[in-house]
């Protein structure tokens, strides 16, 4: 879903989504790397602010995993508050994105403490589901372990401890950056 960030209404846009609805099913279920058992619901509003946008409210999101120690079948739940912030793209207005120098400059000049800052696309235009995309990434562990807040084993028998085995060395290999990968619907 795209906002034209000059028309929103004083007031702001209330964004109350869940799975039933495609394209933020498709966004989350994308920066999760199409996990079993999605369910997710967001509610947000969007306000003109600092000459763009921001998203903000509340969500949650769980989905079925496995945990990266013991291999047991798990459902994680992420979620919490959303506070994100779109400002016009300084150093562009269609093709020169030089994305990380200018995103960096623009979080030192710009966050607050819990404030991500990303940048609209061109035209003033915020994409709803990039926004739900990049929520759900920051809230994402690097790896997931029953141990962990919101994880909870479906058999209900989690991480026994144990001595790690021989060559044991922690997540497998492509594990510890499961989004590495990832692209944002552009
Ligand atoms: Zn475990």
């Amino acid at each position: 879903m795209r906002v034209v960030v000059s028309q929103l209404p004083a007031v702001g846009v209330p964004v109350r989504v869940g799975a039933d609805v495609p394209w933020a099913a498709h966004a989350v279920a994308g920066a999760l790397e199409q996990p079993a058992g999605l369910a997710f619901h967001f509610d947000l509003r969007v306000d003109a602010a600092a000459g763009g946008a921001r998203v903000h409210g509340d969500g949650e999101v769980a989905h079925d995993a496995t945990c990266d120690r013991c291999g047991a079948p798990v459902r994680c739940t992420l979620g919490g508050a959303v506070d994100l912030l779109y400002v016009p793209d300084p150093g562009s207005d269609a093709e020169s994105r030089d994305a990380s120098g200018s995103a960096a400059a623009g979080e030192r000049a710009l966050s607050g403490d819990q404030l991500d800052v990303g940048f609209l696309e061109a035209g003033g235009i915020l994409e709803l589901g990039a926004a739900l995309a990049e929520q759900v990434v920051l809230w994402a562990p690097m790896r997931i372990l029953c141990t962990d807040e919101g994880v909870r084993p479906s058999s209900g028998a989690g991480c026994a401890p144990r001595p790690p085995a021989p060559g044991d060395a922690g997540p497998a290999p492509g594990r510890t950056r499961p989004f590495a990968g990832l692209r944002l619907p552009e």
